[in-house]
């Protein structure tokens, strides 16, 4: 029977009405909800600039105020950082992100590093990691919280479940297997320098991808019934020259073999965007505390 399918479009709608529920009681109750980006312009932000537009038009179905704070082109690391610094010690504002990339020669990692941890919506300064290591209130990244959405939408208990990343890079396997852990499954984390990987993944009860390697999931590296997550989004060029999105998975085969599987595009992708708006009512919830 080939597998169910986890459709991110309708979790993520079904997502985006509770928190524009979250957001008018909150509204109700004087305490309105904001969400602050700081875009530095680096001079060739196209990308950045349509992001922040699809922001501002989600935050406004849902009833959240977006305020976009733009650097000009040339602005330097103490600028951005000083912005930063306003948007911390601000009591009305509880929840920031910086649009990526940062101009030529900022350290990204520095400036997340910036941002007051209880605000960190992105869940991108190292101490929200540390704060989901140890079990506290945390903001955790979005994309690893999609993931666990994802599978918590197929009703698995994952306490004592055999799970398994592809893919360890710091904004999303790590945090991903990080969570997996909080929730008492056990995790392997896998890398391209992971030898014989096939005899981990084919054991795996939940199989997360994201390699970033277009297909790299055949139907041999899949357990019979796995709840399989497809992270990767990867842009290829077919036979006939047009150009697509696919995922790390080969989901033709997979998913007849997987009990649950994620498309590409469609799946992690969209959830992914509505966590971040989650976080932001989570902080506003907790009045940026
Ligand atoms: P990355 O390049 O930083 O890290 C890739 C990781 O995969 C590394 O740990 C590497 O060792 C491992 N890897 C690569 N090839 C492998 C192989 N053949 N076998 C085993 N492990 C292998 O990538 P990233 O930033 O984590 O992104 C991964 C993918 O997820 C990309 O396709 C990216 O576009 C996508 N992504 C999606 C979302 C989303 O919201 N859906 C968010 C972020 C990234």
């Amino acid at each position: 029977m080939p597998a169910r399918l986890l459709d991110g479009k309708a979790l993520a709608e079904a997502e985006k009405r509770r928190i524009a529920e979250r957001a008018g009681a909150l509204r109700s109750a004087g305490r309105p909800v904001r969400l602050d980006a700081v875009l530095a312009h680096g001079g060739s932000d196209a990308a950045s600039m349509v992001y922040a537009d699809n922001q501002r038009k989600m935050c406004a179905d849902l009833g959240i105020d977006y305020r976009l704070h733009e650097l000009p082109v040339g602005c330097r690391a103490a600028e951005i950082a000083e912005q930063v610094e306003r948007l911390n010690s601000d009591p009305n504002v509880h929840a920031v992100m910086v649009h990526m990339p940062l101009p030529a020669g900022v350290d990204a990692y520095g400036v997340q590093s910036l941002i007051a941890p209880e605000k960190d919506v992105e869940g991108v300064n190292p101490a929200n990691i540390g704060n989901i290591v140890y079990g506290r209130v945390s903001l955790a990244p979005c994309t690893a919280l999609a993931v666990l959405k994802m599978i918590d939408a197929t009703g698995l208990e994952l306490k004592g479940k055999f799970a398994v990343c592809v893919g360890a890079s710091d904004i999303v396997g790590k945090p991903v297997a990080v969570m997996l852990m909080r929730r008492e499954a056990t995790v392997v984390s896998c890398t391209k320098f992971t030898e014989e990987i096939t005899l981990l993944t084919r054991r795996a009860d939940v199989l997360v991808a994201a390699a970033g390697s277009p297909g790299l999931i055949r139907r041999d590296w899949v357990r019979e019934g796995a709840i399989v997550i497809d992270v990767g989004i990867n842009r290829v060029t077919g036979a006939d020259g047009k150009t697509r999105t696919v995922g790390d998975v080969a989901f033709d085969e997979v998913r007849e073999v997987a009990g649950w599987i994620t498309p590409v595009p469609g799946g992690v992708g969209p959830v992914t965007v509505v966590m971040l708006l989650d976080n932001v009512l989570a902080s506003a919830e907790r009045g940026g505390h």
